[in-house]
């Protein structure tokens, strides 16, 4: 799809937002930061505040009472960002997505050299 042209519509912006979230998800790292973690949570809490559809973030608020972010690793990060995916899926009546298939449908930025990295904690230096 395109997401070009003005007005954006809630379907065009929600793909947008899960594009940039699973992307997030996809580079954590494996050994995330206590900063990290903390912005992991933060960036889900300031979503459900700020995101411009209030019938999405108002359910989102609901969704992460009920589901606390996991952000211990890349692996948890992203499997615990499928999952919620699946409750906003499951409310609109859409598919559930497989979570085992998640790293493959949302791969690491192609960039080179490694230049696309988020710096986590170096457990072997
Ligand atoms: P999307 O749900 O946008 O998904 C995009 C792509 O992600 C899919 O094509 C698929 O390849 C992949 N995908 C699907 N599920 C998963 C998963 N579980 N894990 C990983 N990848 C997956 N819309 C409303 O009408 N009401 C709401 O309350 C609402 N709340 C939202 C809350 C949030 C935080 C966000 C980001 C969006 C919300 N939306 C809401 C928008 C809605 O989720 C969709 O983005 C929109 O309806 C477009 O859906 P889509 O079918 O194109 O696929």
């Amino acid at each position: 799809g395109k997401i070009t042209s003005a007005p954006i519509t809630k379907e065009e912006l929600g793909r947008a937002t899960w594009i940039l979230l699973h992307t997030v998800a996809a580079q954590f790292p494996d050994h995330p930061t206590r900063q990290q973690r903390q912005d992991a949570k933060e960036l889900m809490s300031i979503l459900s505040r700020l995101y411009p559809c209030k019938e999405c973030a108002d359910h989102f608020k609901e969704v992460l009472k009920a589901n606390p972010v996991q952000a211990g690793s890349q692996d948890e990060f992203s499997q615990w960002l499928c999952h919620v995916h699946n409750v906003v899926n499951r409310s609109l009546g859409k598919r559930i997505f497989p979570c085992h298939r998640v790293n493959a449908r949302w791969g690491k930025l192609d960039c080179p050299d490694h230049s696309c990295d988020v710096q986590g904690k170096t457990i072997y230096p």
